[in-house]
């Protein structure tokens, strides 16, 4: 069986996620990233590619996860998301891994270094993130998820330094290919097949 990465382009439809400078909507970023990661690993043979949507439309947050679930191929989902916050200064990438899961880890340190040496925003934390009980990960799709997982912050739509370039081609080819290199790479050295 050829190993799956499946892309998750966070938020669509009806939830646009962060909304920020000049009315830059998180969705629409996170699933033109999303596509051309897609176009960057069509081009590689070793694995496959899917995502958990290809338009402007809402998607369940535990249907993410149930997608990547249910397809035995599928051993690594990256979900792609923009943060947004009230105070214009947060600025920078940050990245949330899985709890306990040393692989999930791993593909987020790989994924820090290709985005700081291809992209280069400042740097916020590499980290995972405990509900409230401190019993299980915070977040839905890493909950959920039964392969490894991490979500990519990749940067700030309320950030006045950072959105206008969030929102140009080049810039967000640049963080598709850190993060096409990064399955690549976690492919090869990390995952050990199944
Ligand atoms: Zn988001």
């Amino acid at each position: 069986m050829v190993p799956q990465v499946m892309l998750d382009p966070g938020h669509g439809g009806d939830d646009p996620g962060a909304t920020g400078v000049d009315g830059l909507l998180e969705k629409d970023l996170n699933l033109a990233v999303a596509l051309k990661v897609r176009a960057h690993l069509g081009r590689r043979p070793f694995f496959d590619c899917a995502l958990t949507r290809q338009a402007d439309v809402s998607v369940d947050l535990l249907k993410r996860s149930e997608m990547a679930n249910a397809d035995p191929a599928n051993v690594l989902f990256v979900s792609i998301h923009h943060n947004g916050a009230t105070d214009p200064r947060a600025c920078g990438s940050e990245i949330f891994y899985q709890n306990r899961s040393p692989d999930s880890a791993a593909f987020a340190a790989i994924l820090e270094r290709q985005l700081a040496a291809k992209v280069n925003l400042p740097w916020r934390r590499t980290v995972f993130r405990l509900n409230a009980a401190g019993t299980a990960d915070y977040y839905s799709v890493l909950r959920n998820t039964r392969c490894p997982s991490v979500i990519a912050e990749v940067g700030f739509v309320t950030c006045p330094d950072e959105a206008p370039v969030l929102r140009e081609n080049w810039f967000q080819e640049l963080v598709a290919l850190a993060i096409a290199d990064s399955v690549e790479q976690w492919m090869h050295h990390v995952w050990r097949g199944a």
